[in-house]
C-alpha cells in the first residue's frame, strides 16, 4: 500500500484571515493573547482540512507569523545583531521587529525563496551565537496531536539549505556555524521522537542548485551526525523545484526518507531514479503533482507515472506527495464563482491538489476503480479542445514568428535621431510610470466596479487625475511626463483583464512576503486582444502637453513571471503570444503619435532558472520575447524598460540584447555593485539608475541625490545618462511625492550647470 503526504500547506486561509489577524494585531486591534488564539484556530482548521481530505502524513510547523526562514533562525537565535538584547526570550514583537524593522532599526533583509515568488527573511549571521530558543516544532507537533489527534510531520529547513539562505559569515565561519547547528538540530529531533513523532521532514533544496563539493562534504558530515545522534524517528530529505544534482550522495546517505520533484525536474530525477539501485531499506517521497500551478493534473499520466517509480520501489516504500509546498499556490477553487465554468473545472488550487493525490493514491492501492481517474481527467481533456485553446489567428502567428521583425536599427543610429527628435537637455528627468494611488482613486475605481457610477463618470475622474498630474509634472518641469496609471491596480493584473485568455480569480490569492498576498492573473487559453489597452488614457495625457508622454506597457516576461502560465504548451510559446500581444499595443501607441513607449520588465529576474545550464534557454527566450514586442516602431520612436532591484551581474548581457534604448533600474538598495555591473559591461545605451528609494516616505534631500547622481557618473556616460526614481509612485502620498521629485529635478539642474 502506498500513502499520501504533503510538504507545506498555505498559511493564509480561503479569504485571507491569516492576513488579516497579523494587520489586527500590528495596528494593535487585538492583543497578543487574542493573536495568538486566532492563529492557533487558523493553523488546527488548516490540518483538519488536509485530514479531512485523507492526506496520511501531515505536515506541522510549516505555517507560520511570517516566514518558516525566519521561524528556523529564531528557533535557533539566529538573528541580527542590532535586534539583541542581553539574556532576553526572543518576544513575538521582536519577531515581527526583525522581519519589519521598528524605530530605527532596520528590518532584516528579504529575498526570494529559489525561483518562487516567496519572499523570505535572510538570516543575518554576523556575530551569530546559535542556541536553542524554544523547541517549536515540539509545540505545534503537540497541539496538533492533542487537538486533532494527527501524528504530524515536523519540518524544518534544513541546516545546509539554512547556511546557504544567510548571510553575513566567511566560508571558515560557515564551518563552525554549521558545527554549532548539528547539535541543536539533533536536541529538536530527538524531543520531537520522545514526544512520539515518527516522521521529520527536512527541508534541503539547496540539493537542486548546480553542484558545489563543499556542500558533498557538509551533507555527508551533517546527516552521518543526525544518524549517529537521533535514532528511532525517521528523517526524511526534501528537494524541491528541481532534479537534484546529489542524487548518488543523497541515496548512500543514512536517512529514512528521501524526496524528490517529479514535477520540475525535467524527467531528470526519474532518469536517476530508474537508472540506479534505489536502496531497499529507504522510502521515496515522490512529489508528482505540481505544487507551483494551478492545474488540474492528468491522473492518467501520474498514473503511469508512479507504474514506473513502482518498478524501483515497492508500493510500501512510497509516499505520494506535492512537487513542494502548496504555499505557492491558492487554497481552494470552491469559492470561486466568477469565473467561466470551464475554466474553473480545470483548476486545482491547494485543496484539490491534496484531493489528487489522496484520489490517485486510492486507485493505486485498488480502494477505487480505475474508471475513477478517467472520470477525473475529462475536465482536462475537455478545457484542451475547447475553443479557448485553439484560437487559430494567435497559433498560426506563433507558427509563423519569423515574420515579426525582432531588431532594429543600431541603437547608436537611433540615439542620434532620438536627440534630434526630442532635443532634451543632458540627464533628463523622468518618473517610472506609476503616481499615488489615492484613497479617492481606489474608491471610485471600486464604485466602478460595483455599478455604482458609469463607465463614463469613471473615465472623467481617471482624465481629471491625469490632467492634474500633468499640470504637476509640468510645474516640477520634468522633461518626459507619464499619464501616471490611475486606471491601473496592478501593472499585471490590468493587462490580464484586458486580454483574451486570461482570467483574474476572486479569491487566488498566495503570500509574496509577510501579510502581503498577490493574485496572479490565470493565463488559460490563447492570448490576444481585442482592443486597445492603453491608448485612450496615454493619448489624453499627450493632448495635454507638449512634452513627450511615455507610454507604459508591462513587458511578457513580467506578466508571464507574475502569472499561473497554462501548462499545456511550451513556455515561449506562451511567452510569444504575450508578446504579440503587446507588440500590437506598442503600435497602436505608435500609431496614436506616442513616440517614447515603456515596457516594463520589472520580473525579467525571476523566472530565471536555478541552474547554469537552463539559464541561456530562458534568457534567449526572454530577449526574444521583449524584442518581438517592442522592434516593430520607427527608428526614431524610443523604446524603455524598466527593472526593479536585482542582482544584475548575471543578466546584464541579456538586458543589454533587449536593445531598449532606455532603461531605468532600481538601486538606491545597492548603488555601488550594481554601477559596478553596468561599468565593467561597458553599458552605452540610454540608463536611468533610481537617484532615490521609493519605499520610504521621506523625501531626499539635494546634497543625497547630487551625489548618487556624481557616483554614477564616475562610472556610466553623462549623455546617457537619466535622473529618475527608483521605481513606481503608487504607494506614496502626493504631498511627499511632489516634494521628493521637486529636489530630484533641482538636483538634476545643479548637476547640468557644472557639466
Ligand atoms: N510602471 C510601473 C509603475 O510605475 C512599474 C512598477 C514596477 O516596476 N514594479 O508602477
Ligand atoms: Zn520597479
Amino acid at each position: 500500500m502506498l500513502k499520501s503526504s504533503n510538504i507545506g500547506y498555505p498559511r493564509i486561509g480561503e479569504n485571507r484571515e491569516w492576513k488579516r489577524t497579523l494587520e489586527r494585531y500590528w495596528t494593535g486591534q487585538v492583543n497578543e493573547e487574542q493573536f495568538l488564539q486566532d492563529m492557533k484556530q487558523i493553523r488546527l482548521s488548516h490540518l483538519r482540512k488536509q485530514k479531512e481530505l485523507g492526506i496520511e502524513l501531515i505536515p506541522v510547523g510549516d505555517f507560520s507569523y511570517y516566514d518558516h526562514v525566519l521561524d528556523t533562525a529564531v528557533m535557533f537565535n539566529l538573528i541580527p545583531s542590532r535586534f539583541k538584547q542581553e539574556d532576553e526570550t526572543i518576544s513575538l514583537s521582536k519577531y515581527f521587529e526583525i522581519a519589519r524593522g521598528s524605530d530605527g532599526k532596520v528590518a532584516a533583509e528579504m529575498t526570494k525563496w529559489f525561483n518562487t515568488n516567496y519572499h523570505y527573511i535572510v538570516p543575518e549571521l554576523q556575530n551569530a551565537e546559535p542556541k536553542l530558543t524554544h523547541n517549536r516544532l515540539l509545540e505545534l507537533y503537540n497541539e496538533a496531536k492533542v487537538n486533532l489527534g494527527i501524528n504530524g510531520k515536523p519540518v524544518i529547513v534544513g541546516p545546509i539549505t539554512l547556511l546557504s539562505c544567510s548571510k553575513g559569515f566567511t566560508e571558515t565561519n560557515r564551518e563552525k556555524l554549521l558545527q554549532s547547528l548539528i547539535p541543536l538540530y539533533i536536541e529538536v529531533f530527538n524531543e520531537l521522537k520522545d514526544a512520539g513523532a515518527e516522521w521529520i521532514q527536512i527541508d534541503e533544496p539547496i540539493l537542486v542548485r548546480d553542484k558545489e563539493t563543499n556542500i558533498v562534504a557538509e551533507l555527508q558530515h551533517v546527516y552521518h551526525e543526525f544518524h549517529k545522534h537521533v535514532k528511532g524517528i525517521n528523517l526524511i530529505i526534501q528537494t524541491y523545484f528541481d532534479s537534484t544534482e546529489y542524487y548518488n550522495e543523497l541515496i548512500q546517505l543514512p536517512v529514512k526518507g528521501i524526496g524528490l520533484d517529479f514535477v520540475h525536474d525535467d524527467g531528470e530525477n526519474l532518469q536517476q531514479l530508474l537508472n540506479s539501485d534505489f536502496p531497499q531499506d529507504k522510502i521515496l517521497f515522490a512529489g508528482i503533482i505540481d505544487g507551483r500551478n494551478i492545474w488540474k493534473t492528468k491522473l492518467l499520466n501520474k498514473y503511469q507515472l508512479v507504474q514506473e517509480l513502482l518498478t524501483v520501489v515497492d508500493s510500501c516504500r512510497l509516499f505520494l506527495q506535492p512537487s513542494c509546498s502548496l504555499l505557492h499556490v491558492p487554497v481552494t477553487v470552491n469559492n470561486e464563482e466568477k469565473l467561466d465554468l470551464q475554466v474553473k473545472e480545470a483548476l486545482a488550487f491547494a485543496d484539490e491538489k491534496l484531493n489528487e493525490i489522496t484520489l490517485l493514491s486510492r486507485v493505486l492501492n485498488e480502494e477505487e476503480p480505475f474508471s475513477t481517474i478517467e472520470t477525473y481527467d475529462v475536465a482536462v481533456d475537455t478545457i484542451a479542445k475547447s475553443s479557448v485553446r485553439n484560437v487559430e489567428h494567435v497559433q498560426n502567428a506563433i507558427i509563423n514568428l519569423n515574420q515579426y521583425s525582432t531588431s532594429r536599427i543600431e541603437a547608436a543610429e537611433r540615439k542620434k535621431l532620438h536627440a534630434k527628435r526630442w532635443k532634451l537637455p543632458i540627464l533628463p528627468t523622468t518618473t517610472i510610470g506609476s503616481f499615488p494611488q489615492t484613497k479617492e482613486i481606489r474608491k471610485q475605481r471600486l464604485r466602478w466596479r460595483k455599478g455604482e457610477i458609469t463607465n463614463h463618470q469613471y473615465e472623467t475622474f481617471i482624465q481629471n487625475e491625469i490632467k492634474k498630474w500633468i499640470k504637476i509634472q509640468e510645474d516640477l518641469n520634468l522633461d518626459v511626463l507619464v499619464h501616471g496609471e490611475f486606471e491601473r491596480t496592478d501593472m499585471v493584473e490590468f493587462f490580464g483583464e484586458k486580454f483574451e485568455g486570461v482570467a483574474i480569480t476572486e479569491f487566488g490569492w498566495v503570500q509574496s512576503y509577510g501579510s502581503r498576498c498577490v493574485k496572479p492573473p490565470i493565463i488559460f487559453g490563447d492570448v490576444y486582444c481585442k482592443e486597445n489597452m492603453t491608448v485612450k488614457e496615454t493619448v489624453y495625457a499627450q493632448s495635454l502637453t507638449k512634452k513627450p508622454v511615455k507610454g507604459m506597457l508591462t513587458g511578457p516576461v513580467t506578466i508571464i513571471n507574475w502569472s499561473f502560465v497554462r501548462d499545456d504548451l511550451p513556455f515561449a510559446d506562451v511567452l510569444n503570444q504575450v508578446a504579440l500581444t503587446i507588440r500590437k499595443e506598442v503600435e497602436a501607441l505608435e500609431q496614436s503619435g506616442i513616440s517614447m513607449i515603456q515596457v516594463d520588465e520589472a520580473a525579467l529576474r525571476e523566472g530565471l532558472p536555478l541552474k547554469q545550464k537552463k539559464k541561456d534557454l530562458y534568457l534567449n527566450s526572454a530577449v526574444y520575447a521583449f524584442k518581438l514586442a517592442t522592434s516593430s516602431v520607427q527608428d526614431n520612436t524610443q523604446i524603455h524598460t524598466h527593472m526593479c532591484y536585482s542582482n544584475f551581474d548575471d543578466i546584464i548581457h541579456a538586458i543589454d540584447a533587449l536593445d531598449a534604448d532606455v532603461i531605468s533600474i532600481e538601486t538606491s538598495r545597492s548603488h555601488g555593485e550594481l554601477i559596478a555591473s553596468f561599468e565593467e559591461h561597458h553599458y552605452q545605451k540610454g540608463i536611468g539608475l533610481g537617484v532615490y528609494d521609493i519605499h520610504s516616505p521621506r523625501v531626499p534631500t539635494l546634497e543625497e541625490l547630487i551625489q548618487n547622481i556624481e557616483r554614477a557618473l564616475e562610472a556610466l556616460d553623462y549623455r546617457a545618462f537619466w535622473v529618475n526614481p527608483d521605481c513606481g509612485l503608487k504607494t506614496r502620498g502626493e504631498s511627499e511625492t511632489i516634494a521628493a521629485l521637486k529636489v530630484m529635478v533641482e538636483a538634476a539642474h545643479l548637476y547640468r550647470s557644472k557639466l
